[in-house]
């Protein structure tokens, strides 16, 4: 059923339509520019530009796919975890729409909405267990149904988005700093001493990042040519800035040794889960959020998903990040499994539990 995705938990704005389960048209305004030069996100300014854009975003969405908003079903929204005054803008949005269209309104947990966006690419076999890394979350998952998800562990402090972007930022390179850690790593082989593998010497499912943030910060101060003098600018070529400053083949080293530690941090916690949970029945490892796009940790979790033989389900790389299509796509499912919410849905902040809070028709 024409499934309407409406995304703006951070500093993303996308809106999707999705019809039984394939992607029909999207957008995306990133706000990643306007953030930039403050290192992280602005909550304020995150909520302006997402209300600024969301109507236009609209218009030309319905035009693209050549659909009337009469024509959705539903309306598919990410009612959290995010900052809330990003997820209030959304949400009053959605509930305007359903409530001017008669449209069906479903609030989706964005992690998990992470965690089917693959589905927009591949079947996702269940049993599934779920590595979700993202910028505010690192966590696994027994996924038993599309809808049925349970937390196995969880980070006890960063995320491992968080690492990569405090890690970039040690560098001086622009938020968000995970992607050039990742391209300037392909450049060398890991060092397996330089940094520590974060909290795996336990027997737990947990993960900490905050260790190994502190590594590099050291590091950093230890090896201070290594920090750039000036942060790159919008279009400005890393490699080229660090090939010039003739740091380029140590500073490819420090990176993949960094991408090495976080890789086999989150393999280790990964296997002890598919260990854990063996009489589940698992038939697929799914791997999503930002950090997923992430070239060592792809790797690392096909190799691990081989040794448990067992598929393993990468999300392409556009659906890796926030994105409309996967709150649209596990909007449809919550729907058509006759899943609603009303209008009192509320918006949960960062650090609050989603409650299942369905109305069931
Ligand atoms: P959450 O979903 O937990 O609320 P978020 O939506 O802000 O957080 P995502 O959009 O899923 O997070 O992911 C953003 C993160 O992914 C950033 O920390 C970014 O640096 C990281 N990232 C993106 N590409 C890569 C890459 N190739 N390697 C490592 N990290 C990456
Ligand atoms: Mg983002
Ligand atoms: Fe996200």
């Amino acid at each position: 059923s024409l499934t309407l995705g409406i995304e703006t938990s951070c500093d993303e704005t996308a809106l999707a339509l999705v019809d039984g389960g394939k992607l029909i048209a999207e957008r995306i305004a990133t706000q990643i520019d306007a953030h930039a030069l403050f290192g992280g996100v602005v909550p304020e300014l995150a909520s302006r530009e997402h209300l600024r854009v969301l109507s236009p975003l609209l218009d030309e969405l319905l035009n693209e796919a050549g659909v009337a908003l009469a024509d959705v079903q539903n309306i598919a929204i990410a009612r959290g975890p995010g900052l809330l005054g990003s997820l209030l803008v959304g949400m009053s949005f959605a509930k305007g729409l359903a409530l001017a269209t008669g449209a069906r309104l479903v609030g989706v947990n964005h992690l998990w909405a992470h965690l089917t966006a693959p589905a927009l690419a591949e079947d996702i076999q269940y049993p599934a267990l779920g590595l979700l890394v993202s910028g505010g979350h690192t966590q696994t998952y027994c996924i038993r149904t599309p809808l049925d998800f349970q937390v196995l562990g969880r980070t006890l402090d960063d995320a491992a988005g968080e690492a990569f972007d405090k890690a970039a930022k040690s560098f001086n390179f622009p938020y968000p700093g995970g992607k050039y850690i990742d391209i300037l790593g392909q450049l060398s082989e890991p060092d397996k001493k330089m940094f520590p593998r974060p909290y795996v010497n336990n027997d737990n499912l947990d993960f900490s990042f905050s260790g190994l943030k502190t590594a590099v910060v050291n590091f950093v101060d230890a090896h201070p040519h290594l920090r750039l003098p000036k942060m790159p600018g919008p279009g400005e070529n890393v490699q080229d800035l660090l090939k010039e400053a003739g740091i380029l083949d140590e500073f490819a080293h420090a990176c993949a040794s960094f991408n090495w530690a976080v890789a086999d941090a989150l393999r280790i916690k990964v296997d002890r889960a598919l260990m854990q949970v063996k009489d589940e029945g698992i038939r697929s490892l799914v791997v999503a959020g930002g950090v997923a796009a992430n070239s060592v940790i792809r790797q690392t979790m096909i190799e691990v998903a081989k040794a448990h033989k067992l598929h393993c389900v990468l999300p392409p790389l556009n659906l890796c990040t926030d994105n409309g299509a996967m709150i649209a796509v596990l909007g449809e499912r919550l729907a058509e499994a006759g899943l609603r919410h009303d209008l009192n849905l509320e918006a949960i902040p960062r650090g609050r539990a989603i409650p299942w809070d369905y109305i069931q028709d």
